[in-house]
This record gives C-alpha cells, sequence and structure tokens, in this order.
C-alpha cells in the first residue's frame, strides 16, 4: 500500500491516519480537511483568561473496548498528564436529574437507589428489571428504541428514562432510533441472553479484544465514569495533528474541500480546488452527504444509501453566571429544532440565547442574566440511526466490496457516533485494509 487519502480532518479522519501512519506498509498518507481547522465536532473555545467551553463534546467514557482503545491512544500521545477524570463518586456523576412535568427529579443512584420508588417513577427499577427477564424475546429484525424498551421494561421507563437518554446522546427522537444500531448491546442482551437483566449480569455481544494500557488500568481502578482534557476536548485532535506532523509520512491539507472522487484501475483520483490527487486508497471520513455529493455517477447506489441517513442541529449555548464556578451548557434543538426554532438558516443567535437563558431559569432557578455567553448553531452534526440503519450500512459495504471501490467508510454516519466509537471505526477500518486485527 503506498498511498492512503483520507478525507476529512475530524476525529476519525485523524484517527484513521493515526493507525495508518503507524503502519509500516503505508508509505504515504495525505489527509484533506476543507476547513481551516482539524478536529471537527472536536472544539473548544478557550478564553484568555484560562476557562474552556466545550462547543461540542465535552466528556469522553472511558468504558468498554473502545473505551479502552481511545484510553490506549490518549496514552500513546503522551497526554496523561492532561487528563481530567470523573469518577463514579464525583458529584457530577451521583447527582443526575430528569425534568418532568416542571420539576426537576434527582435520578436514583448506587443498588439502594433501586430499590425503592423514587419520582417521577411509580415503582422501584428492580421490579422492571425482575420481570424483564420473563417477557419474551422480539422478533423484528430492528424495532425503534422506545418500543424495545416498553416492550421489555415498560412505557414509563420509555417515557422518562430512555426518552433522555436518547436526547442526551443523539439529540433524537427514541420513537425513531433504531435500537440495534443506536445501542447494539441492547439488542444483543435480548438475542443472546432474552433478557437485558441476563445480558447486564452474564454478559452478552463479541466485544474486541483491547489490551488495556496503564492509564486505561487506572481509569479502572479508579472508576472513571468520564473523562475530558484540561484545555478541552480539542487537545486530542491537536495531539494527533502534532504526532502526524512529526510523523515525516504525513501530508496534512487544510481548507483543502474534496469536489469529486473519480475511481481508476490502480485507485482514485481526488479532485481538489486546485489539482487532483492520486492514491491507492480512500478513507471517507465525512458527512455521509458530504461523501455522497463527492461521488461519480457509477456510485449511484451508494448515493443513494449515504443521502437517506439523516442528521439534526443542535444549538449549543454556553453561560457563565457571576459568582458560579461551573459554566452552563444548554444545548438545544435535535430532532426538534425545526419545530422549535424554525429554519436553521433563518434562526439568530439572540433568539437561541433567549431560549437558553429561559430554560436556565425555569430548571435552575438562575434568574440574573449571565455575565458571558457564546452561541454556537451546529447544523446537521449528529446523524441519526433510524429504523434499519444497519441494513442500510450493510448495503453500502456490500455496494463497495462488489464493485471492488478501494473505499473505506469511518465516522459517526455509520457505527457509533460517540467519540470513541468514531475513532474506533478509524482503527477498524486500518486493520481492514492492511490486516493485523484490531
Ligand atoms: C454538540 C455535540 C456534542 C457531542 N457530545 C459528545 C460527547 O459528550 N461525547 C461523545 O463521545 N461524543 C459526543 N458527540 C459526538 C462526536 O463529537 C461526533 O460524533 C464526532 O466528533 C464525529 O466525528 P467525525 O470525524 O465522524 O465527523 P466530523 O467531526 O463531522 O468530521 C468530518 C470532517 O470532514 C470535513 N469535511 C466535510 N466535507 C468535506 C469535503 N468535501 N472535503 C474535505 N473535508 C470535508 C469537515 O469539515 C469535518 O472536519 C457530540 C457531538 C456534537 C455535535
Amino acid at each position: 500500500m503506498k498511498t492512503v487519502a483520507v478525507l476529512g480532518g475530524g476525529i476519525g479522519g485523524l484517527a484513521a491516519s493515526f493507525y495508518l501512519c503507524k503502519n509500516p506498509q503505508v508509505a504515504k498518507v495525505i489527509v484533506l480537511e476543507s476547513s481551516s481547522r482539524f478536529g471537527g465536532w472536536l472544539w473548544s473555545l478557550r478564553r484568555s483568561d484560562g476557562a474552556v467551553f466545550e462547543l461540542g463534546p465535552r466528556g469522553i467514557r472511558p468504558a468498554g473496548a473502545v473505551g479502552t482503545n481511545t484510553l490506549n491512544m490518549v496514552e500513546d500521545l503522551g497526554l496523561e498528564e492532561a487528563i481530567l477524570p470523573v469518577s463514579y463518586n464525583h458529584v457530577a456523576s451521583k447527582n443526575r436529574y430528569l425534568y418532568v412535568n416542571g420539576q426537576l427529579h434527582k435520578l436514583p443512584s448506587g443498588i439502594s437507589g433501586i430499590l425503592k420508588t423514587v419520582a417521577p417513577f411509580s415503582r422501584p427499577l428492580l421490579f422492571s428489571l425482575l420481570t424483564e427477564i420473563f417477557v419474551k424475546k422480539g422478533r423484528e429484525e430492528d424495532e425503534s428504541i422506545h418500543s424495545f424498551v416498553s416492550r421489555r421494561l415498560g412505557k414509563e421507563l420509555a417515557d422518562l428514562a430512555v426518552d433522555s437518554v436518547c436526547r442526551g446522546v443523539f439529540a433524537g427522537d427514541c420513537k425513531k432510533l433504531s435500537v440495534r444500531s443506536c445501542f447494539p448491546w441492547l439488542y444483543m442482551a435480548e438475542q443472546q441472553r432474552g433478557s437485558l437483566t441476563l445480558g447486564f449480569l452474564l454478559g452478552s455481544g463479541s466485544a474486541p479484544e483491547i489490551v488495556p494500557g496503564p492509564l486505561a488500568q487506572r481509569a479502572k481502578r479508579e472508576a472513571w465514569a468520564q473523562w475530558s482534557l484540561k484545555r478541552g476536548v480539542e487537545t486530542l485532535p491537536e495531539s494527533i495533528t502534532e504526532f502526524l506532523q512529526q510523523s515525516g509520512k504525513v501530508e496534512l491539507h487544510r481548507d483543502a474541500a474534496v469536489g469529486q472522487i473519480i475511481p481508476t484501475t490502480s485507485g482514485w483520483k481526488v479532485h481538489l480546488e486546485d489539482g487532483v490527487i492520486s492514491a491507492d486508497h480512500l478513507m471517507a471520513a465525512l458527512p455521509a452527504k458530504a461523501l455522497s455529493c463527492i461521488l461519480p455517477p457509477s456510485c449511484q447506489g451508494l448515493v443513494q444509501q449515504l443521502q437517506d441517513i439523516s442528521t439534526v442541529t443542535v444549538a449549543v449555548a454556553s453561560l457563565e453566571y457571576e459568582g458560579s464556578i461551573l459554566p452552563v451548557t444548554v444545548m438545544m434543538g435535535g430532532a426538534w429544532f425545526q419545530n422549535v426554532f424554525g429554519a436553521p438558516q433563518a434562526v439568530s443567535a439572540d433568539s437561541l440565547l433567549a431560549r437558553a437563558t429561559e430554560a436556565v431559569r425555569c430548571h435552575l432557578g438562575h434568574c440574573v442574566a449571565p455575565s458571558w455567553s457564546h452561541v454556537a448553531l451546529h447544523r446537521d452534526c449528529i446523524p441519526q440511526y433510524h429504523l434499519g440503519h444497519f441494513q442500510r450500512v450493510d448495503t453500502m459495504r456490500a455496494f463497495i466490496k462488489n464493485n471492488n471501490l478501494l473505499l473505506s467508510l469511518i465516522g459517526s454516519a455509520y457505527d457509533g457516533v460517540s467519540v470513541n466509537d468514531v475513532i474506533f471505526s478509524g482503527r477498524r477500518a486500518v486493520a481492514e485494509l492492511l490486516g493485523g486485527g484490531v
């Protein structure tokens, strides 16, 4: 493998480049990013007084194989000193609230929390977990998250708890999102153990084996629930970029929008505004719609599937209040953006700010105006894995294989939207291309 071009310099593209760069079979990696910075949605606003406000992701989970993989990468990059862990014992982990019917309700935590009835729920969580064991296995190949959880754990948990999780992770509607694609471990628990409770207790699925390095071991020992980085999550793409620059094997191009890609007998021609690049293999780490726009007519089968992956728009308001140490972040819109605010291109920053401060007043009782604020509108930032997403992804990968396209699909549009999932999609694509397993 001589030259691999990586399209898109978000965390997916950078992670793929990181793993490519470490592989002796690759002679050259070319990263093409349309904007003037690398990192994509990993974007930290750093104020001159040292305060950091995250405009994109703010917490990365250490759990599972993909969590271990990211921590191993963080360690490889020498970022151990920069890490900011939040353990399960921290107040931020223990104090989680649901806002239901105009009131905040503290969620139960620990074993004692699941034994008693805690508002807004009408029965103890333990009751739902035990009765779930006797619920029959579903017959559908896929199901909405809401329908799946209602069937297994009851409508109340689906309406209140799972709906909130889906809003928090996907900014999406749990009645449309696919359980199989969004929460594969829930789907696998039912398939393999016939129950979520048994799946949780006995294990299910076939997670890749990732050997934890010292940092991942420390995360386990210290019971980290999440982690971030002291100067913001953007430190991660910055550090990968530096690593790539120093490797001597990677060409990094900012302001390099890919216009069109054309397959050739031995690889691809990549058309940019000011020239054409040849590559033996392409790793596309672009949003699905951006990739659909640059594919040639011979890839129509792929184009349609890519365009069918919808996305949502999220507004992120960062607010600072006099006397309050922690900043407040309000994320708004998602699957409901259009209904609440109208067309994203027509909405004003002032109206988003007004809605955010109103939510803080109503939920947290902060009646004064924020002393500082920043509003960012992220158009089409989170892909939505609607019902049948797994078939769409299978169809796309089959098209690529059947047409002998030297192309890998990476990033949040396919196999998971979390930072961990996206990084792992880069690692898996490199392993599939060059062998060696993950
Ligand atoms: C507001 C928000 C909060 C989030 N919070 C969390 C969180 O707390 N924890 C978590 O784990 N995850 C979180 N996520 C999800 C996670 O951040 C994203 O799924 C992930 O960053 C996506 O990375 P990516 O590389 O796939 O895509 P992107 O970041 O979208 O990168 C794609 C890149 O391709 C470039 N590009 C587009 N078109 C072209 C072209 N034609 N040519 C060249 N380049 C092009 C873009 O400029 C971009 O840089 C959050 C996401 C958002 C938006």
